[in-house]
């Protein structure tokens, strides 16, 4: 993988600061309306498309003595959960190593157990040990996440990505391997998240090895993200992190409310905003065009061919006409109070469900008391 898995951490850790507004339908424009159903939309689509199958990918996970046990489990959880909703993209027998290594000489250990198991993943070897050390030798960033879906390249190596008119692909594996090198855990409450994430690597470039090169990393990093954090999204805890209801916190407030331009991300390979911004404008095409056409598109998506030609057949308008389309959504999202009206209507409302003394208090979209409870009047 290109980026540390650090980039989006620091993303979701901060949250925007705005008025609150409580709006009732009444207040609510049109446009409003439009708005306020695209996450929404979007979290639907995404946790019912699936790609099934009767097989079961295997997991195997690789952890040094010490690996915190609590994020092991949530971890392996996000990335089951990712490779069960989409196993048609698998292959009967694979299976996905997870490597989650505290120190420099586990992370040596457990490549070299992997490549026992998937020879072809030699190739990805020096690039993942590479990260390892930045992390556990140089100690430049404390925690990197990575998969095998792109990540072979490193100075001198025959394959990967290193520009110009050719391009030898990375091997494919039977299965594939996750990466996790830090000695600490990052905050718990993310880490499912980062789970599915990273098996969505795995599964997009199964889908279709080429849609993770050429493309931009909005696209490749929006999807990723919309659907890793939709799967975490609960319906009681819709704005607080990670919730694909609260995507793009963190951003670079626009000079004089200046659109905003998604063309520069284009070539833009790092940073947050290729997860942020890029999660809040490919929740717009998963709302507008459903989950199985934005699958399509990524399965035919990539190198050779120009990803704008590739998104005009799949959506019916270029590329230029969605930045435009994306500037307005997101003026709407971050300059027109958008954000917290998709919070006022939607998350604010509580009721009182009552059994026998006990009382519960369920929030909600649309709030429901659990079994054996009635709604207190
Ligand atoms: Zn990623």
């Amino acid at each position: 993988m290109k980026k540390k898995v650090i980039a989006y951490l620091s993303a979701i850790s901060i949250s925007i600061l705005m008025n609150p507004v409580s709006s009732t339908a009444a207040e609510l424009s049109e446009r409003d309306k439009k708005y306020i159903q695209v996450p929404f939309r979007a979290w639907n689509e995404i946790i019912n498309y699936k790609i099934p199958s009767d097989n079961k990918v295997q997991i195997q996970i690789h952890a040094s003595k010490n690996f915190d046990e609590k994020a092991k489990l949530l971890f392996a959880k996000g990335v089951q959960s990712s490779v069960d909703q989409f196993a048609g993209v698998f292959n009967p027998g694979d299976t996905i190593h997870l490597i989650l290594a505290t120190n420099y000489d586990d992370a040596i250990k457990f490549t070299d157990e992997v490549i026992a198991e998937l020879p072809e993943y030699a190739e990805y070897k020096t690039r993942h040990l590479n990260v390892a050390k930045n992390n556990f030798i140089s100690q430049v960033s404390s925690f990197a996440g990575g998969t095998s879906s792109r990540g072979c390249l490193y100075p001198g190596s025959q394959l990967g990505d290193k520009g110009g008119s050719q391009l030898t692909t990375c091997p494919e594996l039977k299965g594939g391997a996750i990466y996790w090198f830090g000695s600490q855990p990052p905050n718990l409450e993310i880490v499912e998240s980062i789970g599915n994430h990273e098996a969505m690597h795995l599964v997009f470039s199964n889908l279709n090895k080429m849609n993770h090169y050429r493309v931009p990393d909005w696209i490749i990093e929006g999807t990723i993200h919309s659907i890793s954090l939709a799967k975490v999204t609960k319906n009681g805890n819709l704005t607080n992190n990670p919730s694909l209801l609260q995507p793009a916190p963190k951003w670079v407030p626009l000079e004089d409310k200046k659109q905003f331009d998604l063309s520069k991300l284009d070539n833009q390979n790092s940073g947050d905003e290729s997860f942020s911004i890029g999660t809040l404008a490919i929740t717009l095409l998963f709302s507008e065009f459903g989950a199985k056409k934005v699958f399509d598109f990524m399965s035919v998506v990539g190198f050779p061919r120009q990803w704008k030609d590739v998104f005009l057949e799949s959506f019916g308008y270029s590329a230029e006409d969605f930045y435009k389309k994306f500037a307005d959504y997101h003026a709407w999202y971050f300059y027109e109070n958008g954000f917290n009206k998709i919070q006022g209507t939607y998350s604010s409302k509580t009721i009182s469900c009552i059994k026998g003394k006990t009382t519960k208090k369920v929030s909600g979209t649309n709030p429901k008391c659990p079994k054996g409870y009635k709604v207190k009047a």
